[in-house]
């Protein structure tokens, strides 16, 4: 198995590639400056939407629902973790269903937590295997990604649990991306909103942010666990449920899962 790609070294390599790119546009003749200037606009064009978790360029993805009902759906990425059964406490609380954007390697860690969300009835969908970026990665990987992610989730829960939904790690994606997932079956998807409770601004914050951002088909990212700290807490989040329920109360939105937002 290859090293997950983080962030950061992603982002070195893709700006390498341009700027390697830009200096052979320099030093290229008359004649194929222009091709060659071609070739640099293309991409940047490439990594703005590699980037750019909505751009349609690598491949559609569904980032809201419908606008003219009024559902909405909370969505949580990179769990189960540590917090993650106060968050399932929380919507147990409110009646409320959501969609777990699972990664394999966490579903392993956590399995009875996968049965939990299982039972509880939320919806279960793939956030890959290791959280790796995928920006730079061909179709081979990508599909070890979700396979091993859907060994990892059957093992935990047993076979058609899974819903073949696939939000990409911090929604970055490359050329191979969209068309490796959609060969084995799965749908790419995306958000309307986050409100950045990764970063741990306090309930109060994800809670106000996340009532700012809810109306009629939008998606709401939130996060249950870190990608790249298993052992992170997700405490503000798990205190912000009750608040961002009562705000969706107020609109007069149902919270649903994504399966029946987009239904
Ligand atoms: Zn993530």
């Amino acid at each position: 198995m290859t090293e997950p790609m983080t962030r950061n070294r992603t982002i070195r390599r893709v700006v390498a590639l341009e700027v390697a790119m830009l200096a052979a546009a320099a030093t290229a003749s008359r004649r194929n400056r222009l091709a060659a200037a071609g070739l640099v606009v293309a991409g940047a064009a490439g990594a703005w939407a590699a980037f750019r978790p909505g751009s349609p360029l690598f491949g559609p993805v569904l980032s809201r629902g419908p606008s003219g009902s009024p559902r909405a759906a909370l969505t949580f990425d990179d769990g189960p973790g540590p917090s993650t059964e106060a968050i399932l406490d929380a919507l147990a609380d409110e009646g409320v269903k959501a969609t777990f954007f699972v990664l394999g390697r966490q579903a392993r860690r956590h399995p009875h937590v996968v049965q939990r969300m299982r039972d509880e009835g939320h919806q279960i969908a793939s956030h890959g295997y290791d959280h790796g970026i995928l920006v730079l990665r061909g179709p081979g990987h990508v599909r070890d990604q979700l396979t091993r992610t859907e060994e990892a989730i059957e093992d935990a829960v047993g076979p058609g649990v899974l819903t073949h939904l696939f939000r990409a790690p911090h929604g970055f994606r490359g050329p191979a991306t969209w068309a490796a997932a959609r060969s084995v079956g799965y749908r790419v998807i995306g958000w309307s909103k986050g409100v950045f409770d990764s970063a741990d601004p306090g309930p109060d914050v994800v809670a106000e942010r996340s009532a700012r951002a809810l109306r009629p088909g939008c998606i709401l990212l939130l996060h249950d666990a870190d990608g790249w700290d298993p052992d992170r807490l997700r405490a503000h989040t798990a205190a912000a449920i009750p608040d961002i329920c009562a705000a969706a109360r107020d609109k007069g939105l149902e919270l649903v899962t994504l399966d029946e937002l987009v239904a």
